[in-house]
């Protein structure tokens, strides 16, 4: 029998305000990665946990651990956590609403004079957002959980051209133990991660449901250097067998992947195929035909064999356009990310909590990458669950009801008291 709680949602809706009074930028909010926002955002809720009792501690990376002790201190944990840092900009929400949701479940449980059989972290967790900063995928989560490569701590920040190492000792952090692969999380010692998110998208709000159970979030092959070399040329006097068009070669690449993705989207692969910039470059002009053209391609799916088929698919269409338009296509390095899939028992167990609180729920994949790619990587059961939000993310109109936010952290809860018997 599980004992009757309530998150402390008050608590969580105070934090909300601070949070968006102490990074405000006109527009939106701003919580760089290992700077000023993310900072403010750490100490403000570090304060909150501290006064209601949670033992708090930071790992080398600057992850932020809020305990509420078990009954069994040496068994394995349950984590929930989320990020708090965001973009440039950005929604109060995206982030902030997983830790936050995390601390009104604990808060509910110690208000309740509730003992968990097992110790339950809410892990505040760095630089989820690092991508708007700094080129690298989730480092808070991988440092915390041993897997990010030492040689991304050299990676430069975008705007002020200084390392991640360099912005982390700024923020008293140690990347040194970093890059020796010391790290405080894995498998031996957390049971289970769970990560409440909003869902940046549309299909909760459209469907009139107040959350998402995820079964999986999509991995990634990325283009973020890719060219097409072609001839600069006079755009009246030359002839069309002379010409070498960047522009109108990346053109029809473009035209044949999305016709690519539509054909495979009526077959039911699932995957989103986005060529995010498309540019001439400073060369080009009026009257000029483009000889260089650059692009960004972001393919992303929740199967690696659909991200595989139209990168097949793009090298045959890259060949056809070399031989008949006379160009080159130059594709630079390839990035991208392994897609997880959500553990079926957490899952089973989040769906126990809402139907025992007669909240409605959909099983939905995420669109977007998130820090339980990490912890699932790292092999420990993970999951996520999606709260309805308003006008997407990454934007300052990004929006979400405190009711619905009332009702996924009351799952939260639920299952945490539960996973953690
Ligand atoms: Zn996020």
């Amino acid at each position: 029998m599980l004992p009757n709680l309530t998150p402390d949602v008050d608590l969580a809706d105070e934090l909300f305000t601070g949070l968006r009074a102490g990074s405000t930028d006109g527009e939106g909010v701003t919580r760089e990665a290992y700077g000023p926002g993310e900072r403010m955002a750490h100490a403000l809720v570090r304060a909150a946990a501290e006064r209601f009792g949670l033992e708090c501690a930071n790992d080398i990376a600057g992850n932020l651990y809020m305990t509420l002790p078990g009954a069994d201190r040496s068994a394995k944990r349950i984590v929930i956590g989320s990020h708090l840092d965001s973009v440039r900009q950005g929604g109060n929400y995206d982030g902030a609403a997983g830790v936050l949701a995390g601390l009104a479940a604990v808060a509910g449980m110690k208000r309740a004079g509730f003992v968990p059989g097992r110790d339950i972290t809410v892990m505040a967790i760095r630089a989820e957002e690092a991508g708007a900063w700094f080129p690298v995928s989730y480092p808070g989560s991988r440092m915390a959980l041993g897997l990010f490569k030492a040689d991304g701590l050299e990676i430069p920040r975008n705007d002020t051209g200084r390392s991640l190492a360099d912005h982390m000792r700024e923020e008293g952090f140690d990347p040194d133990a970093v890059a020796r692969g010391e790290h405080a999380l894995s498998a031996h010692n957390v049971a289970g991660y769970l990560e409440l998110h909003i869902e940046q998208g549309p299909v909760l709000e459209s469907e009139q449901l107040p959350i998402g159970i995820v079964t999986g979030i999509p991995g990634s092959r990325r283009l973020r250097q890719g060219r097409v070399v072609g001839e600069y040329n006079h755009s009246g006097a030359t002839p069309r067998k002379y010409r070498r068009d960047a522009a109108a070669a990346l053109a029809e690449l473009v035209h044949r992947m999305d016709e690519e993705w539509c054909r495979l989207d009526t077959m039911g692969h699932v995957l989103v195929c986005t060529f995010c910039t498309m540019a001439t470059t400073a060369e080009a002009g009026f009257t000029k035909i483009a000889g260089e053209a650059t692009f960004q391609l972001d393919v992303r799916s929740v199967s690696p064999h659909a991200c595989d088929l139209m990168f097949e698919a793009m090298h045959r269409f890259m060949e056809e356009i070399e031989a008949r338009r006379g160009v080159r296509f130059d594709l630079g390095p390839e990035t991208g990310s392994r897609a997880a899939i959500m553990d079926p028992e957490i899952r089973a167990g989040l769906k126990r909590a809402a139907e025992a609180l007669g909240v409605g729920h959909l099983d939905m994949a995420s669109g977007a990458g998130h820090d339980a790619a990490a912890f699932a990587e790292a092999k420990i059961p993970s999951s996520m669950l999606f709260v309805r939000n308003q006008n997407g993310s990454h934007n300052p109109h990004e929006a979400m009801r405190m009711e619905d936010f009332a009702q996924a952290c009351a799952v939260v809860q639920r299952w945490a008291a539960e996973a953690a018997q």
